[in-house]
């Protein structure tokens, strides 16, 4: 059923629910929705156990992103969902999320980034699997601040609204060489992802042991994948400064390696 392993990153569907009550994000706890009274209706207690007891590495991973950047890590939190993308083409053809960025419209505080993890992916992926997938959300979180910072973006668009929009690695990432010092790091997000996460072995555990177990899915529409951010909001937002500062010594090397080329 699964024969596309796609990153995912967006906003604005039903998944966003984190951004409608007034939970602080920045204070997010990954186990958040494992305790909510739907999860533990639609889910086995031996699965939400195995998943809260897997958040473990999902912490490590956190924590050697962290290390390897040596940035923090934005609040992220595990979904008790498979998230699959329907391509809109074929009907048969979907692709498992395992995770995304997603941008939330927070009406005080301007815009929060938030990591939400697939269940499946806590419960079945390999520890090396979860921090690959760890370390590439935070690429992806990085180019979103750069592209909410970027002066250019606000100023073409500076009486509107910003268009954050579908496949995320349709866009550009730095180069995990140059974030991360951590060469195993590196290495194994070069060899987990190709253009998007490559797991069969996970593929297969997440149709075999949730699909097929009728654990909760769902299909996000193609066209449900726009989120809508008013740029009064990024300018109300304080992203993290010292990503500020990283952020333009990346767009340094990432020039001078363009001026190579
Ligand atoms: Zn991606």
């Amino acid at each position: 059923m699964i024969d596309q392993l796609t990153c995912w990153r967006d906003g604005g569907n039903s998944f966003t629910e984190v951004s409608t009550d007034s939970r602080d994000v920045g204070a997010l706890n990954p186990h958040i929705k494992l305790d909510d009274p739907e999860t533990t209706a639609a889910l086995p207690k031996s699965m939400v156990k195995k998943i809260k007891s897997r958040v473990k590495y999902v912490k490590e991973g956190v924590s050697r992103v962290e290390e390897a950047s040596g940035l923090t890590y934005p609040p992220y939190y595990v979904e008790p969902t498979l998230l699959v993308a329907t391509s809109g083409v074929e009907v048969e053809q979907v692709g498992a999320l395992y995770a995304r960025v997603i941008p939330v419209v927070e009406p005080a505080a301007g815009v929060q980034i938030v990591v939400q993890l697939s269940a499946p992916l806590v419960a079945f992926g390999l520890k090396g699997t979860i921090e690959a997938v760890l370390a590439h959300e935070f690429m992806h979180y990085v180019e979103l601040v750069r592209k909410f910072t970027s002066f250019d973006l606000l100023s073409d668009e500076a009486a509107g609204t910003l268009h954050e929009s579908l496949y995320a690695d349709y866009e550009r990432l730095y180069n995990p060489k140059w974030l991360y010092s951590d060469k195993g790091l590196v290495k194994l997000i070069e060899k987990k992802f190709g253009d998007g996460l490559v797991d069969d072995k996970l593929n297969q555990s997440t149709v075999k042991k949730w699909i097929e177990k009728g654990y909760p899915v769902f299909k996000i529409p193609p066209d449900a994948n726009v989120v809508r951010i008013p740029v009064a909001s990024i300018l109300r937002t304080n992203f993290d400064p010292l990503l500020k500062g990283r952020l333009k010594e990346l767009e340094k090397i990432s020039s001078a390696s363009a001026n190579v080329k």
